[in-house]
């Protein structure tokens, strides 16, 4: 495209700020999706999963009633329902492998397993793209290696795992482009090993995970002295990929993007699902890996080189989580399910499934997205790898100033693989999304300098 002297009164006029506000169109079935999520059914399967006294990684395997064991077969159990119910559309496996001691929080040799469902996209073009979204079903008390008493895990992690069951109850009767993982996961109290071996298998078959989200204490817990906000969730992503290597550490340095990783992208994304299906409820996006000094079941995903985000609520009682459950100087301490607000896990559950069935329904992300960089000249030029769907309308760009946590303004192109906006290139960050007939559309995805 070639720039004309046009360009320069075009940018006098600087009022030219952008096009629309990037808002996602609202896909009437999704809305129905989101409808549907039940508190009533977040709350037995809760009090369910609470009722097998303990889900420590390396408790009791023979009982139907108590420990670990009996807890991965009865969600193994409500996949398969759910898969029955929907005509046999989930396919539903155990996947796990044999851990060692590991001489921490590993004291004796057992199997770490985790229970998947799989809704396989129907796109020929997608369904290769892969969504995940997890919780923990272990759960541990004050003592990490306490296998035999009482580890309720009411909050930690019951919440994401029902959460996750509602998700895939709703979800399975429905169409998807991509294909979605409901996945409940062992080991992450014990240092995130179920999630760990989620990511090598993914790794190892070579899968296109493009997002993994961890529901993780999502109960919308409230301080001692009564402060809670059951209005937002927050949503860690990290900035500069884990996976990150010195060669795109020299580009980053000299381009920016320390704010732009296919994490946070996800993030800005699920924050305008939000937007659009969850109205009285807010994402607070958090602008780090996980909280401080803290992991979840994303990180290994991150590490693996595929985008992962966590779900947690906005206040946590840490008397409420990894405690014996005990009264303490009339100081109440354990996870149980009488401290979760279970109208709060259905919206932090409404807010996942609206961003994955979204994001399952739209095009793939672009690829080798990049902007110009070695011509001085005004205005910003973009290209892309064309996107390959049957049923692709065009790109949305959208861009915001450098200090904006979101993006501000979008322009639809068409069915093009370039495009010159008369904005200048080092006063905005940009990215590119692709759009599909429906209007479903893609996160966005920051541009690599290219010097020619
Ligand atoms: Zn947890």
């Amino acid at each position: 495209m070639v720039v004309s002297g046009a360009l320069l009164s075009v940018l006098a006029s600087v009022c030219w700020a952008g096009g629309d506000t990037p808002c996602l169109a609202v896909d009437e079935q999704i809305k129905q999706m989101v409808r549907q999520v039940d508190a009533g059914r977040i709350a037995s399967h809760v009090h369910k999963l609470v009722s097998f006294g303990t889900r420590n990684t390396m408790s009791d395997t023979e009982s139907d009633t108590r420990g670990i064991g009996a807890a991965r077969r009865w969600i193994r159990d409500e996949f398969e329902r759910i898969s029955r119910a929907s005509g046999r559309r989930l396919a539903v496996e155990m996947d796990g492998y044999r851990q060692e001691p590991d001489g921490e929080r590993i004291v004796k040799p057992v199997d770490i397993v985790n229970v998947v469902a799989t809704l396989p996209g129907r796109q020929r073009e997608s369904a290769g793209r892969v969504y995940i979204v997890s919780g923990h079903y272990d759960s541990i008390n004050s003592d990490p290696s306490d296998f035999v008493h009482d580890a309720p895990g009411g909050n930690d992690d019951a919440t994401g795992v029902a959460a996750v069951l509602e998700m895939a109850r709703i979800m399975a009767p429905h169409e998807f482009d991509a294909t979605l993982v409901f996945m409940a996961v062992a080991g992450e109290e014990q240092g995130l090993l179920g999630s760990e071996h989620a990511a090598r298998q993914a790794r190892a078959k070579g899968q296109d995970v493009a997002a993994m989200f961890t529901n993780d204490i999502i109960g919308g817990a409230a301080l001692n002295d009564g402060t809670s906000d059951r209005r937002q969730v927050r949503v860690f992503s990290e900035g500069v990929p884990m996976n990150e290597i010195a060669e795109q550490a020299g580009l980053r340095l000299r381009a920016g993007g320390e704010n732009d990783s296919r994490a946070r992208q996800l993030a800005r994304y699920v924050s305008r699902a939000c937007d659009a299906y969850v109205p009285n409820f807010d994402v607070m996006m958090v602008f780090r890996m996980d909280r401080l000094m803290r992991g979840g079941d994303h990180k290994p995903f991150c590490l693996a080189g595929y985008p992962g985000i966590r779900f947690t609520e906005v206040y946590e009682n840490y008397d409420h989580q990894h405690q014996n459950v005990r009264v303490e100087d009339a100081v109440h301490y354990g996870d149980l399910p009488e401290y979760v607000d279970f109208d709060y896990v259905a919206n932090v559950a409404r807010v996942n499934l609206s961003a994955l069935a979204s994001l399952a329904r739209a095009p793939g992300a672009p690829r080798d997205v990049q902007i110009v960089a070695a011509k001085l000249g005004q205005g910003t030029h973009l290209r892309w790898k064309a996107n390959v769907e049957p049923d692709l309308a065009g790109y949305d760009i959208l861009w915001r100033e450098t200090t904006a946590p979101e993006w501000q303004w979008s322009q639809r192109v068409g069915i093009v693989t370039e495009h010159w906006i008369p904005l200048s290139k080092d006063n905005y960050f940009y990215g590119v999304a692709a759009v599909d007939r429906e209007g479903h559309r893609s996160e966005a995805v920051f541009p690599a300098p290219m010097k020619k």
